[in-house]
This record gives structure tokens, sequence and C-alpha cells, in this order.
């Protein structure tokens, strides 16, 4: 089957969270894989960042983690990367994880490290939809 959509990795069972897990993988999404539908795509990784790596988060443009070190370079680079992806195979729709600075489709943390979420889109999530591809999360892209 022809792709039809990005996935968050860590959604597929790969371990590429900033603590090197995984996020559980739904029966919706194992069929997805099963089937070829999707490309799972770690903007973070892609970015150059290791993993594990420290938090971060989203402060205005940028993207800060729990050293202070400013990550919004490869948080860019991931994103950029992810929309070649779509653009390539002619992929419309992505599948994200909530949440994340990368990938969060409607809340992010707030900048502060006390799990705040704030409504707002993380740094791949709003490149994707600025060109054109609906961004969804876990819960409700069906
Ligand atoms: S950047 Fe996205 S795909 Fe990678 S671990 Fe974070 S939420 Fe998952």
């Amino acid at each position: 089957m022809k792709p039809r959509y990005v996935i968050s990795a860590c959604l597929c069972g790969m371990p590429t969270r900033y603590d090197g897990r995984s996020k559980p993988v739904s029966p919706a999404v194992q069929e997805l894989i099963d089937s070829g539908a999707v490309i799972p795509v770690c903007p973070e990784c892609m970015g150059g960042l290791p993993t594990p790596r420290p938090p971060a988060e989203l402060c205005g443009e940028r993207v800060v983690n729990t050293e202070g070190v400013d990550v919004t370079a490869q948080y860019r680079s991931g994103a950029e990367q992810t929309l070649a992806i779509c653009r390539e195979h002619g992929i419309r729709h992505a599948i994200l994880k909530e949440n994340s600075p990368s990938c969060g489709c409607h809340f992010v943390y707030d900048g502060t490290f006390s799990k705040q979420l704030i409504p707002g889109r993380g740094v791949t999530a709003a490149l994707l939809e600025a060109n054109g591809i609906t961004v969804e999360n876990e819960e409700n892209w069906q």
C-alpha cells in the first residue's frame, strides 16, 4: 500500500523518546503499520539529537532543554526533513504524539518544566500544518 501518513516513531514502538522509551502501540496503529500505510518519523532524532536526551520545551519561538541548551536548530531540521518526506511521498496527513515540543498537535508544555500544558503546536506539527498537511494526534486521527 502507498503510505498515507507520517506518524511519530514513538507511537510505533520505536524507543525514540527523550527517555529512551516508546509509547504503547495501539491496535489501530498496528494495523496501519502492518498495512504499510505509515512512514514513522522522529523529528528530534532526525535533527541529530541523541536518545536518551534531556527533555526540552518550547519557549516562544525557541526550544530549550533542561540544561539550558538551545536546540531550536535541531528541531527545525527535523521538521524540515519530515516535511520533505511528506512531499516526496505525496503524504497529506500526519499522526503525531500530543504534547511533544516537536509533535504536539494541540497542546505543548509551557516552557517552565513544571508539567503545565498550554494550547499550541510543536515545531514539526506547525510546519506540516503551515504546508497544508493535516495534523492529528494519537487519540483523534481516526
Ligand atoms: S520527536 Fe515526536 S516522534 Fe520523536 S520521540 Fe518525540 S514525540 Fe516521538
